[in-house]
């Protein structure tokens, strides 16, 4: 288990769940009377989790929170088991995600169709006791004892998903609201299902609020916030152009469309040589090509993210095609 202090009072965790290191990140938060963990990750992170508390100490805590930016499985299907190794702590989420913690059935089956085989290896989550499940509003601030932790909602990733701002400190928790980063290669999440047009108002939200560095989910800190997310959006901009030339040449199947932009993004292609190494990866790089198409079929989509009458053209195209 790899653990890094990212500030003086934050740490960064590679609980490398599922075999698969340098994938996730979860981050610690030690304030005076207050811990709180930002992710603590999928139901296989859960022996690393234990080592955690052993290392940590909670009950040297008040208050004890475990903090999501979303509940797809990889950030939040541990929770169940984790309410259980801290008696005292509670989780908190977006409104929608409660019911989800509490009864985790519809995720379970969502998973298993959007990941596959990969959600077999993060494991199935158990369900959180209700009473221990808090919903946050958009701008709650958590007092963690000198140190202030903001929740505001940026959709788009997910339609309820939350980014966490941390003062005095700067950093932004930004989960999968901004990008996957390896080794400073960048590419937005856009796995279904994904609504660009609020992922971009999103990241105007989080530029505004000039963080200094950025934590991200999958994987690590990043300086230079502002490049950082000029450059998701430039990639999601440029991907919506590779799809909708791909359509316009003939392309009609998502295979034929995930190819092109591999073999047209080095980004997106080192992303992919990774899936190799990191089997919780695996199959990422295709969901994310996949949950933009199917974004961008729907005319508002297309009409947020580039020109509606370039795109009812390429989908005329298609249609004649067929
Ligand atoms: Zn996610």
């Amino acid at each position: 288990m790899r653990v890094e202090n990212i500030s003086e009072r934050v740490l960064m965790v590679d609980l490398e769940p599922s075999d698969t290191p340098g994938w996730l990140a979860t981050y610690v938060i030690e304030g005076d009377g207050a811990l709180a963990i930002i992710d603590p990750g999928p139901k296989s992170s859960l022996r690393a989790l234990e080592r955690l508390t052993e290392m940590l100490n909670p009950s040297r805590f008040e208050e004890v929170y475990a903090v999501l930016t979303h509940i797809h499985i990889d950030h939040s299907g541990v929770i169940g088991d984790l309410l259980e190794l801290l008696p005292c702590a509670r989780a908190l989420v977006h409104p929608r995600g409660v019911k989800h913690l509490i009864d985790p059935s519809k995720l379970w089956q969502a998973s298993l169709e959007v990941l596959g085989d990969v959600a077999g290896l993060l494991g199935e989550p158990r369900g959180a006791p209700q009473e221990r499940v808090v919903s946050l509003e958009n701008g709650a601030e958590l007092d963690l004892g000198g140190l202030k932790l903001r929740a505001l909602y940026t959709p788009g990733h997910a339609p309820h998903h939350v980014s966490y701002m941390l003062e005095p400190d700067g950093i932004l928790f930004a989960g999968d609201s901004v990008a996957n980063h390896f080794n400073g290669r960048i590419y937005p999440v856009t796995v279904y299902p994904f609504d660009g047009s609020e992922y971009l108002k999103s990241l105007d939200l989080l530029l505004k609020l000039q963080p200094r560095r950025i934590a991200v989910a999958h994987y690590g800190v990043v300086g230079e916030p502002e490049v950082f997310i000029q450059r998701a959006r430039d990639k999601l901009v440029s991907w919506t152009h590779h799809i909708i030339s791909a359509i316009e040449e003939g392309a009609s199947e998502i295979e034929d469309i995930y190819r092109r932009i591999l073999s047209r993004d080095v980004e997106l292609a080192y992303a992919k040589r990774l899936e190799d190494s990191m089997p919780a990866f695996r199959g990422a790089t295709y969901r994310v090509v996949a949950g933009l198409y199917n974004y961008l079929r729907d005319e508002e989509g297309a009409c947020a993210l580039a020109s509606l009458d370039r795109w009812r053209s390429a989908r005329d195209f298609i249609n004649r095609s067929r």
